[in-house]
């Protein structure tokens, strides 16, 4: 029933105001991978030139009627703010725990939106104003500690994930991608809606839009004399990772040096790909191969290039500084 929907521009607007941060943006593979069925996003370019291409109406309005899925990035890389914070949650009693943080925000009077999602939700916040990602990560993270709500990472590979999961980008960076919301699953065609509203576009987006946003002085005051919690303070590069690129001149690069857990499949190590992860794909850790003959030589399924991967794992490629 879904596909007949239409996205009146006016929704697509809305929608745009409440969700999205930058132009940048990821793109559902329209196929799934032969060898395992599941799709993988990727930053879409122009066909031609290469050039990344930019979040349109266009490309929202399609996204809401179940054409393609799309991608969401947390944080303006202009500003290193967001207009929302997104509590995901798949892990065994995602559910108790989304629904017992969704308790405690309104304690502080902040509203937040629960979006169904194939397993768990996603609980979202909206700003005001977008408010400095660091600052969002402050409340969620201790409000989670203090909740004893478990936060993946860490060595949990269960709990919640709170985006944005970067406090500021560098230049070039883009941080982690969420599904944009509303978005219709490709295998069943059943939409994922927000519980407080009826199932319908105008209806949601409406809900979304009533609800009581976040202002900056609230978030302010209840971050009032806290810090991000240390054991989750996001280290940029590892001091081992910083000796390496100093000294990597003269080495060569060793991919298996830089990524966590392999298997063996076959003739390859799979992996999760470090360009994939920042983008917080690749959940299942399988995008990156690396032969076990010649450890030297690696691919990223989701077509991640060497550039993102040797970024991605503090160690880029040097590149040449023009005069
Ligand atoms: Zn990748």
């Amino acid at each position: 029933m879904d596909a007949t929907v239409k996205a009146t521009p006016e929704i697509v607007g809305n929608y745009r105001h409440l969700f999205v941060n930058r132009r940048a943006y990821t793109l559902q593979s329209p196929r799934p991978r032969p060898e395992n069925g599941r799709h993988y996003y990727f930053r879409p370019k122009a066909k031609g030139t290469g050039a990344e291409l930019g979040l349109t109406g266009s490309t929202i309005r399609r996204h809401l009627q179940g054409e393609i899925t799309i991608g969401l990035y947390a944080i303006n890389p202009a500003t290193q703010r967001s207009k929302w914070v997104a509590i995901d949650a798949d892990h065994e009693g995602a559910m108790e725990d989304l629904l017992k943080l969704r308790y405690s925000l309104e304690q502080d009077q902040v509203e937040a939106a629960l979006e169904m999602s194939r397993r768990g939700g996603h609980l979202w916040i909206f700003m005001e104003r977008p408010a400095l990602a660091r600052q969002c990560r402050i409340y969620i993270y201790n409000l989670a500690l203090k909740l004893g709500v478990r936060i993946k990472g860490l060595g949990l590979a269960e709990g919640i994930e709170i985006f944005p999961r970067h406090d500021e980008l560098r230049t070039g960076e883009f941080g982690n991608a969420i599904r944009g919301p509303l978005r219709i699953h490709r295998g069943t065609g059943r939409r994922y809606w927000f519980y407080g509203a009826d199932y319908d576009l105008e209806k949601q987006i409406g809900y979304l839009n009533r609800l009581r946003k976040l202002s900056e002085n609230q978030l302010r005051s209840f971050i009032a004399g806290k810090t991000m919690p240390p054991e989750f303070e996001r280290k940029r590069r590892s001091p081992g990772r910083a000796d390496h690129f100093v000294s990597a001149s003269g080495r060569e690069f060793r991919i298996l040096d830089h990524v966590g857990g392999v298997r063996k499949v076959g003739r390859n190590y799979l992996t999760r790909c470090p360009s994939c992860a920042e983008a917080g794909q690749d959940r299942s850790g399988d995008n990156l191969g690396i032969s076990i003959d010649e450890p030297w030589k690696y691919k990223c399924w989701a077509g991640c290039t060497k550039e993102m991967i040797r970024r991605a794992v503090g160690c880029p490629i040097p590149v040449r500084q023009s005069a």
